[in-house]
């Protein structure tokens, strides 16, 4: 039942899974990777079972060892991200248990070098290469707007005021600008953009991890293009979405991830009604410690339901 509207995704959604690498201080000797083929295959173990009832097999558009770079990952979302200057509406998840690499994906590590990128730094860069490219024919304006999704609330992390304000979140509200975008014109805005975002992310939070393990952090860019030739206007949208930690720890439903996805989907779903081009690609993270294996079934299994 939680599953039904999400379901509704089937087949317009994407589905990456990337392994992180082992950290420093984890047990490198054994892990539930058992298998990573090149056509999206993944095999797992599980540490607990002899080995040929402890295996479990998903398939998913494609895995990301975790010898992937940045790049490789960024590589392959490029051309979703482009669509985004021709009028889609893209949207770029990350899924998982806390500590499985979604904040990297999506934004890299703190304070990462341009080779440590993250898709949403690599992907406003490109948008403005490619703009630049085509300035030309068309003219585009590109805003910004950074929100915390935390109790079914949602905090705009770029108001002037570091503001606590909080507004209810409405599954269109992915589509509509919540507040004002904050106009961008360059890779440089967009990193002073999101240092603001994340220090305000961090105020009265205990730990940033902590909350982030228990919030949503979506970061949306909307484009304007204008045909010099014609003065017709297309609008496009990038959501870049880094969800709550997966992990079934006690909680209320309001911040479950599954549940955000669920609104989420409403959101699109009312957007394809609405006669609007809608492209969704969700990036499942894990990690490769025997501890997690419940937690990467779990994970693996959910995403194998929106695939
Ligand atoms: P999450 O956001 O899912 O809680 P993080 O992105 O914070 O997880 O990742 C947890 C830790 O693992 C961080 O120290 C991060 O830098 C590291 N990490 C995650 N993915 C990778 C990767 N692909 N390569 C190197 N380090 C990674
Ligand atoms: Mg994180």
């Amino acid at each position: 039942k939680l599953f039904n509207e999400v379901q509704e995704l089937k087949g317009n959604i994407r589905v990456y899974c990337r392994i992180r690498p082992f950290l420093s201080g984890e047990d490198k000797k054994h892990t539930t990777i058992e298998y990573i083929g090149e056509n999206g295959e993944l095999l797992i173990a599980n540490p607990s079972k002899q080995r040929k009832d402890g295996q479990r097999m998903f398939k998913f558009n494609k895995v990301f060892g975790p010898a992937s770079t940045q790049e490789e990952v960024f590589l392959d979302t490029q051309p979703l991200i482009r669509s985004v200057l021709d009028g889609y509406n893209v949207c770029i998840l990350a899924y998982g248990q806390t500590g499985s690499g979604k904040t990297y994906t999506m934004s890299g590590p703190n304070g990462a070098s341009d080779e440590e990128w993250g898709v949403n730094c690599r992907a406003l860069n490109d948008l403005f290469q490619i703009s630049r490219n085509r300035r030309d024919t068309y003219m585009y304006e590109v805003g910004v707007q950074m929100i915390e999704i935390y109790n079914e609330q949602v905090r705009d992390l770029l108001a002037n005021d570091g503001s606590q304000k909080k507004y209810p979140f409405f599954p269109c509200d992915l589509i509509t600008p919540i507040n004002n975008m904050h106009p961008v014109a360059s890779t440089n805005d967009v990193l002073k953009q999101m240092q603001m975002g994340n220090s305000n992310r961090a105020v009265g939070a205990t730990a940033l991890n902590e909350r982030s393990s228990r919030s949503h952090s979506i970061m949306t860019v909307h484009v304007r293009g204008v045909d010099l030739k014609t003065g017709a206007t297309l609008r496009g949208s990038l959501h870049l979405v880094d969800l709550a930690g997966s992990e079934r720890v006690e909680r209320s439903e309001a911040i479950d991830s599954t549940h955000f996805l669920s609104k989420l989907s409403k959101s699109f779903i009312y957007f394809f009604y609405a006669g609007g081009h809608a492209k969704t690609l969700m990036f499942v993270q894990i990690n490769p410690e025997i501890g997690s294996y419940s937690e990467t079934l779990s994970t693996l299994k959910f995403a194998e339901r929106v695939s």
